[in-house]
């Protein structure tokens, strides 16, 4: 089953619909009713999480942009709905190691520096997020998932949530099936797990010397581990509502967690000058991913437009200072 070359029609008056490769709900332009188009991507069913009405997430604009931004005055834009594809991964691990570990320390006005063997074993279990669409993920997509397992709000079928009458764009086609997700989740979990032995090994060094606190890093390490049954999620839309405000005829968003309205991160004006060249090179760097995003998906505005926003966690990636112009909330 694939979209192209294929006609869609209605499911309620069967007219046809305008499908494009990215549509996952088309709204009949005959009868007015939502169509949900799956694509040939196997999702394990589809889950979503309802949203807060656009209403509520611009009374949390005003109010975010005072408490938490100190913002003295901004003009508000219509806050967008997207919802984001993820798959949610649970993983267990069991890793044994050997590790080499450089331990620096200051003891009186000397600087020593020590070399520790240390072996041990751990138990590491994890949820890992996987975007199912790579190329808008940054700082607010990170967050808007941490955000849903921390928080655990409660999903439904695709098909029952309700739906406004703008939805129908918000939705973001999954660009690859369960089989990539579980590949994808797979290396973020050793990932994780490497680093946690890292962690674990640097914390028997300490112990090895008696010392409460350093300066660890591990030069060079042997890791045994073991997968246990990797649990996937079925796709699961995650609903971020994207507030533009206007500061000094300058423009920049807002990202909130759609079900909730937890702030996640926002482009925040700074005027001190000393920062004006992480400023450029912000606004450069998320104009070159812009004009990415406008080349690579020319049939999709929508897509390039949340490229565009979550470029902004992309850029701040790219150079250190840029970081400085975001600010992301814990
Ligand atoms: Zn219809």
């Amino acid at each position: 089953m694939s979209s192209g070359g294929r006609e869609f029609r209605c499911s309620y008056c069967g007219a046809p619909l305008d499908v494009t490769p990215d549509s996952v709900l088309v709204v009949c332009q005959y009868c007015g009713r939502p169509n949900f188009v799956v694509s040939d991507v196997d999702t394990g069913g589809i889950l979503a999480v309802p949203a807060l009405n656009s209403d509520e997430i611009a009374r949390r604009a005003v109010a975010a942009a005072r408490r938490e931004l100190k913002l003295k005055s901004a003009t508000f834009g219509d806050p967008d709905l997207y919802y984001l594809p993820y798959y949610f991964a649970s993983v267990e691990m069991a890793a044994s190691y050997r590790a080499r570990v450089r331990v620096t320390y200051s003891s009186g006005r000397t600087t020593v520096t020590r070399t520790v063997d240390v072996s041990g074993s751990l138990n590491y279990s994890a949820t890992v997020p996987v975007l199912a669409r790579r190329a808008v993920a940054g700082i607010a997509t990170e967050k808007l998932a941490q955000h849903y397992l921390s928080t655990k709000p409660q999903t439904k079928p695709l098909d029952q949530i309700e739906l406004g009458y703008r939805t129908s764009k918000a939705f973001l086609a999954a660009e690859f099936g369960r089989d990539r997700a579980r590949g994808i989740a797979m290396r973020d979990a050793v990932d994780g797990l490497l680093a946690r032995v890292d962690k674990d090994a640097g914390e028997r060094a300490l112990k090895a010397l008696r010392l409460h606190s350093a300066r660890t890093a591990v030069l060079d390490k042997t890791v045994d581990y073991q997968v246990g049954e990797l649990d996937l999620s079925p796709l699961t839309y995650l609903p971020a509502w994207l507030v533009p405000y206007t500061v000094d005829e300058a423009q920049y968003h807002m990202a909130f967690a759609g079900w909730d309205g937890e702030l996640l991160a926002a482009l925040e004006p700074i005027t001190v000058s000393g920062r004006l060249r992480s400023i450029i090179g912000s606004v450069l760097a998320s104009g070159i991913l812009a004009g990415i995003g406008g080349i690579a998906l020319p049939q999709s505005p929508l897509v390039g437009a949340v490229f565009l926003f979550f470029g902004a966690g992309i850029s701040a990636a790219i150079g250190k200072n840029v970081v400085a112009s975001i600010k992301v909330k814990k």
